[in-house]
């Protein structure tokens, strides 16, 4: 825990303790910059990864598409090979001496016709799918041209908000930097630590009536007669940071 601060003759507390406020609100700011400068990136690969998601489908979808139309094509095949093999039993028909033999021909032939039958039915279904592909495919690119342009609006938006927030970053760095140098090198590095070990905050104003707006713990009455007249830099008692009094 820092310890009580006894100002050197001569030296400005009450400046020094302005200074560390001043730098407090800008570290305040330069962390939550930072951290939009680390969310929009990946707010960016959202945007990207969703649009993407429904480019897949489409594809996946057209894949599906071709197949069917793959599968109707050898259906088709499949048919004219039936086709040719009852005109074959057709022309056997004439040749056969027996009875039986003709029967048996026959008996083929009825069964060619039922495999036709069979195959028309499947052509039938994988047209069917077709339609529902197609329909789909053209529904799923029309919602995909509409998502691709509110994707490259959305990037575009958060393109320019993420180079406002670094240029407003350096500005504020470089104002840190500024004020950070108004500071003796002694207390500058003590606060450095509390606010590397206090998750970046190294100063709290007293909550009225009596506390730590950083750690929320009572400040003792004895501290808080210490604090008013602000002459010394003093930390909480229970987390450290420097207290200081509400303007
Ligand atoms: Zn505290």
């Amino acid at each position: 825990m820092a310890t009580a601060r006894v100002p050197a003759p001569g030296e400005d507390l009450d400046g020094q303790l302005r200074i560390l406020i001043e730098l407090q609100t800008l570290d305040t700011k330069i962390a939550g910059l930072e951290g939009e400068a680390a969310r929009l990136p990946q707010e960016i690969a959202r945007v990207r990864a969703e649009v993407d998601e429904m480019r897949n489908q489409v594809a996946g979808t057209k894949t599906k598409l071709d197949a069917a139309r793959k599968d109707t094509r050898a259906k088709e095949k499949d048919l004219d090979d039936s086709q040719v093999k009852r005109q074959k039993f057709e022309g056997q028909l004439y040749q056969v001496k027996t009875n039986k033999e003709y029967s048996a021909v026959l008996t083929e032939i009825e069964e060619v016709k039922q495999q036709k039958a069979r195959i028309e039915e499947e052509i039938l279904t994988l047209m069917e799918r077709h339609e529902r592909l197609a329909g789909a495919i053209k529904e799923a690119e029309a919602q995909l041209k509409a998502a691709e342009a509110q994707g490259a609006a959305e990037e575009k938006a958060l393109r320019e908000k993420l180079g406002a927030v670094e240029a407003d970053l350096a500005v504020t760095r470089s104002d840190r930097a500024g004020v950070a140098r108004e500071l003796p090198v002694n207390i500058l590095a003590d606060y450095e630590r509390l606010l590397r070990g206090r998750g970046g905050l190294a100063l709290a104003v007293v909550t009225m009536p009596n506390l730590c707006s950083g750690c929320r713990m009572t400040i003792t009455p004895q501290r808080l007669q210490e604090l008013k007249p602000q002459n010394t830099l003093l930390p909480c008692e229970a987390c450290g940071r420097y207290l200081y009094w509400p303007a």
